[in-house]
């Protein structure tokens, strides 16, 4: 027997994908033929991903480092007062493999008490936004500025971002991903080293910074954050997130459906 989908597989996807992206558009869309958006190739430097030491790891070596980062300095770590307030860390989950890789700010209540990254209603609507691209949270990677649970949802403080910062850049050069997706200020902010706002900043592709060796020139699609959307659900915002994974799902050749 063949592995590739059959057709009917094949339309019951498409037809999840419709779904989702009306889901999260909050109107009709009529898809046009697909591919009609060119691949939009991200402003990469000379150096992208060559140098990256995932980019030499299987999967599965990939999935063995993160679970040791994991398991024996994140899950243990005390480099910030955070430590004593949370009830888990929330290390990152996904393909340790991923194209794409989603980054926001620091777990929130349903995070700390579960271990797992946007697992709350912030988390509901990426998994939408992640399933409008056709794809599902187990193919992408999602990971946080911070490990731990800031006090109140407070956005965490430069202290806590430089403590947890080395964990967030050896994730990223394990997984050795083709886009990092920054969703709202502070993830944006500081992984592209800016003060420049959000909604100055999304929807261009910008270039990682040299943040780690192997990292300089990475692809970065900065949006709104989930809970941003969920505060401001305007038609407006909800097609400008949609147009923003639009672009990166042409940057990483996924079809993209277009409206009519
Ligand atoms: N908001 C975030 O930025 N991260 C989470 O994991 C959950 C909510």
């Amino acid at each position: 027997m063949s592995d590739a989908p059959s057709d009917y597989d094949q339309l019951t996807a498409a037809a999840r994908q419709l779904v989702a992206i009306e889901d999260l558009l909050g109107a009709p869309f009529m898809p046009a033929r697909p591919d009609s958006l060119p691949p939009i190739e991200p402003q990469a430097g000379p150096v992208i991903g060559q140098a990256l030491p995932g980019a030499s790891m299987t999967r599965e070596q990939k999935a063995d480092a993160l679970a040791e980062m994991d398991s024996r300095e994140v899950r243990p770590c005390t480099k910030c007062a955070l430590c004593k307030g949370r009830t888990h860390t929330v290390f990152g989950e996904g393909d340790p493999d991923a194209d794409i890789v989603f980054i926001g700010e620091g777990p929130g209540a349903d995070e700390d008490a579960t271990g797992r990254p946007f697992v709350g209603r912030a988390g509901v609507l990426l998994t939408r936004m992640i399933s409008a691209m056709g794809l599902s949270r187990q193919q992408v990677f999602i990971a946080n500025i911070v490990k731990c649970r800031p006090p109140g949802n407070r956005s965490p403080a430069p202290d806590e971002v430089v403590a947890c910062w080395d964990y967030l850049v050896r994730q990223l050069q394990i997984i050795a991903p083709k886009v990092i997706v920054t969703m709202g200020n502070p993830s944006t902010q500081t992984l592209l080293d800016t003060r420049v706002g959000i909604t100055r900043m999304r929807g261009t592709f910008r270039e990682l910074p040299e943040i780690g060796e192997g990292l300089a020139g990475l692809a970065v699609m900065p949006t709104f954050h989930p809970a941003y959307i969920l505060r401001q659900y305007t038609p407006d915002n909800r097609s400008k997130v949609w147009s923003d994974l639009q672009q990166v799902m042409a940057t990483v050749h996924l079809p993209v459906p277009n409206a009519k």
